[in-house]
């Protein structure tokens, strides 16, 4: 990818930024500051492959703003990440850690690597690789990693160990998204579909929904994907579609969310756990919907991604990567209510369309915060010597979510603007109260003044 397109997501995301400042109460001066992110960092990652030849990969850690606490945010590793992603994804991350109130800035790393193509060990002395060269750049106080794209409990149990041997410190409060026996917090394997669970709980008080009549799509069944599909099929919604970076399935009759979670787990994708030869593959009667499949395996019929977006579906759950619905095909976005789990799913052009269609979207930066509300919890959890239980680290998250789904669903109403320029004016009123509380240039030519 060209420079100038990978810079272009960042252009982007901070259009976002002046598009909600008229709602916020915000200086110029604070907001200029927002535009840029206080420090980048790109590294050389050398490791020794199983073969014994040595690979050189490069690796990517941006610390957006940290006004109102150490910057957060995960460590993608991902074949397609550039530095214009990450200094998105950094942004994008203090906007969320102010939308929820958590005392964190915005940070985000990543690691140019597909990791399905290493081994187990491949993949250790990469991460170690990446915590050495970035050591001095992160830290419990200034920078906290975790999980995101491809990277899990397993990997920041590693990089938090590489952490502490270069301090010569037992250091949990690094790192978050551990696993649980390093300090690791219960709740946070599913704290983003969690998240994104307790808005859609808000909108179905609002609208009075009954679950088995809302039907829902959702692409990317990653973590989140699959969490929040878990959560709402067991409440009765009906998930009519999933899909992966290999395809999809859609069945009308809703699928057997808790089969084809286990069966992407031992078969690794979700067009392998469907009938992939023909659209009427019933094993038993070769029909379309067919409610007589043994297994209980929803039968269904196979689609693309891109066909999911523009199912006729009551909730759209794009739980994927960015820029998923652009100005190429939002106009055949039909779902009314589309639930951001993904980072950066919708481009800015696309939600000038979304929002002329009367599209409700739940916005990035509040949909998916569930996860680092919940890495909060860890940090505090592990300076404090605490661990809490899963129903105590559910009950602090449902709070958050619901209070703050709820301001942001209020301001939009109030301003008559869409939610996504709401949640961002509800974070850039924190920050802002944050910066003036730092001292401003007015705050010191009034000291001058009086002094
Ligand atoms: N990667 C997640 C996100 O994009 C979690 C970040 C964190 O827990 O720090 O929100």
């Amino acid at each position: 990818m060209s420079q100038e397109r990978e810079g272009e997501i960042f252009r982007d995301a901070i259009r976002r930024l002046d598009r909600a400042a008229e709602f916020a109460a915000i200086d110029g001066e604070a907001l200029e500051k927002l535009r840029h992110p206080k420090a980048v960092l790109q590294v050389s990652i050398p490791v020794r492959m199983d073969d014994g030849s040595l690979r050189v990969f490069q690796g990517f850690r941006v610390r957006h703003d940290d006004t109102r606490g150490p910057t957060k945010g995960g460590i993608r590793f991902h074949p397609d990440v550039n530095l214009g992603e990450v200094q998105a994804l950094a942004f994008w991350m203090a906007c969320k850690c102010a939308v929820v109130g958590i005392p964190f800035g915005g940070g985000k790393g990543g690691v140019v690597v597909n990791p399905k193509e290493l081994s187990r060990m491949e993949l250790e002395r990469l991460s170690r690789g990446f915590i050495e060269q970035i050591a001095d750049f992160i830290g419990p106080e200034t920078d906290v990693p975790a999980p995101d794209v491809y990277t899990n409990a397993m990997i920041m149990g590693w990089m938090m160990d590489e952490y502490s041997k270069i301090r010569r410190q037992r250091t949990p409060g690094v790192i978050t998204g551990k696993p649980i026996p390093l300090g690791g917090s219960l709740g946070r394997e599913d704290a983003t579909g969690r998240g994104a669970y307790y808005c859609i709980k808000e909108l179905e008080r609002l609208n009075g929904w009954e679950p088995k009549e809302v039907r829902v799509a959702v692409q990317g069944f990653g973590n989140a994907g699959q969490h929040v599909s878990r959560l709402l099929h067991a409440d009765g919604y009906r998930i009519v579609a999933i899909s992966d970076s290999q395809g999809g399935v859609f069945r009308e009759a809703g699928l057997d969310i808790p089969n084809a979670i286990a069966l992407k787990t031992q078969r690794k994708s979700v067009a392998d756990v469907y009938y992939t030869r023909s659209v009427c593959d019933c094993p038993v009667c070769g029909c379309v919907e067919c409610h007589c499949d043994p297994q209980g395996t929803a039968t269904g019929a196979v689609i693309t991604n891109e066909q999911l977006l523009e199912l006729d579906v009551d909730i759209l759950i794009p739980a994927a990567l960015e820029n998923q619905i652009t100005v190429e095909n939002a106009h055949r976005v039909v779902a009314p209510t589309i639930v951001e789990v993904a980072n950066g799913p919708t481009t800015s052009d696309a939600d000038d369309i979304l929002a002329s269609n009367g599209t409700l979207v739940v916005p990035d930066i509040l949909a998916n915060a569930g996860g680092v509300t919940v890495s909060y919890f860890e940090w505090v959890q592990n300076r404090a010597g605490l661990s809490w239980s899963e129903d105590e680290v559910h009950e602090r998250l449902e709070q958050i979510m619901s209070r703050e789904f709820l301001a942001i669903h209020e301001m939009m109403t109030k301003r008559r603007i869409d939610m996504r320029t709401a949640a961002y004016a509800h974070a850039l009123n924190r920050i802002s109260q944050a910066i003036e509380a730092q001292g401003t240039s007015s705050y010191f030519s009034a000291s001058r003044s009086s002094g």
